[in-house]
């Protein structure tokens, strides 16, 4: 048999990294860096990521970020929260553009850490945009969102070509924090054959019933994962008519990535978590391929 998820140092397999061409950024006092920490696990982090931990003065970061990315910012670093955490009154968006400035005209290095990718729903814009009116210059560093690799850790493909030739990244709450009443429901039921909700979890049961009420099947497929990419991380697979009560009976938290669509079958062939733990695949041809294209 196969040894099954064994793990390396990653530093004694990789002694040089060949610098690569240019250089590096340097993260320059006064300047802020609007970086992505990736959705969880660590090794998510982008090498540019990485390469501001290590020169920022200040890490401000939201509640999404994992204390183990922390753990790597450089002694003597300050480390401060800055986020929305349920329950706890939240500091408001202009109290941390304000922070953020603050601590640039002080000519510190301010690196600004948001969980997943800033400028998918992580308000990296507003605060990019604050900094700029105020003269601070910044860079963008982009990393990956939890509505790709939280499926991608679940084995379920984003896309699959036959499947779906787009995607439709939603959120579930708007600006106010409440129920997306601003969105057009029927315009999302038709936007794409995969939906990806984030915040999406409080609201879910209102969600589930517009989408079917404009349009999409009660027996589509649904995944539900909370805590992706971390060793928590936890699936759950109904259907569109069936989330809510599932949902609730599951007792699954936020963080949580939702998404419906028939890529989520593909979860049957591709659970390389489930695999790895000793877990036969469910279903070797989940979508029937293999028989569409014998006969084609
Ligand atoms: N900028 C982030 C998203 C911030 S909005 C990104 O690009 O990923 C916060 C939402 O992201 C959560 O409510 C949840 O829907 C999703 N999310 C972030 N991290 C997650 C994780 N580890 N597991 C599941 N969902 C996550």
């Amino acid at each position: 048999m196969p040894e099954r998820g064994r793990y390396i140092n990653l530093m004694t397999h990789t002694p040089h990294l060949p610098p690569v061409d240019g250089g590096w950024p340097e993260l320059l006092p006064g300047w802020v860096w609007l970086v992505g920490a990736g959705p969880g696990d660590p090794g998510l982090m982008t090498l540019h990521a990485l390469n501001a931990l290590s020169q920022a003065d200040v890490i401000i970061y939201d509640a999404l970020v994992d204390r183990r990315i922390l753990d790597w910012a450089p002694p003597g670093a300050a480390v401060e929260y800055a986020g929305k955490r349920g329950g706890k009154p939240s500091p408001k968006q202009r109290d941390i553009s304000l922070r953020l400035i603050e601590l640039a005209r002080a000519g510190q290095r301010v690196l600004r850490l948001k969980g997943g990718d800033p400028f998918i729903f992580g308000r990296g814009g507003e605060e990019g945009q604050a900094l700029v009116q105020a003269g601070i210059p910044i860079r963008i560093v982009p990393g990956i969102t939890a509505g790709v690799a939280g499926l991608a850790y679940a084995g379920i493909p984003a896309t699959h070509r036959e499947v779906n030739q787009a995607v439709t990244f939603f959120t579930g709450h708007d600006a106010s924090g409440e129920a997306p009443g601003a969105l057009d429901w029927v315009a999302l039921a038709k936007s794409s054959p995969v939906l990806v909700g984030y915040m999406a979890i409080k609201t879910l049961p209102s969600i589930a019933a517009s989408l079917i009420a404009a349009g999409r099947s009660a027996d589509e497929p649904v995944a539900i994962i909370s805590d992706a990419t971390l060793p928590s991380m936890r699936v759950l697979e109904t259907t569109l008519g069936r989330a809510a009560e599932d949902l609730a009976a599951s007792g699954l938290e936020p963080p949580a990535i939702l998404c419906i669509g028939r890529v989520v079958l593909m979860r049957q062939v591709l659970d390389w978590i489930g695999q790895m733990a000793g877990e036969a695949p469910r279903d070797l041809d989940p979508l029937g391929s293999d028989a569409r294209r014998d006969a084609g």
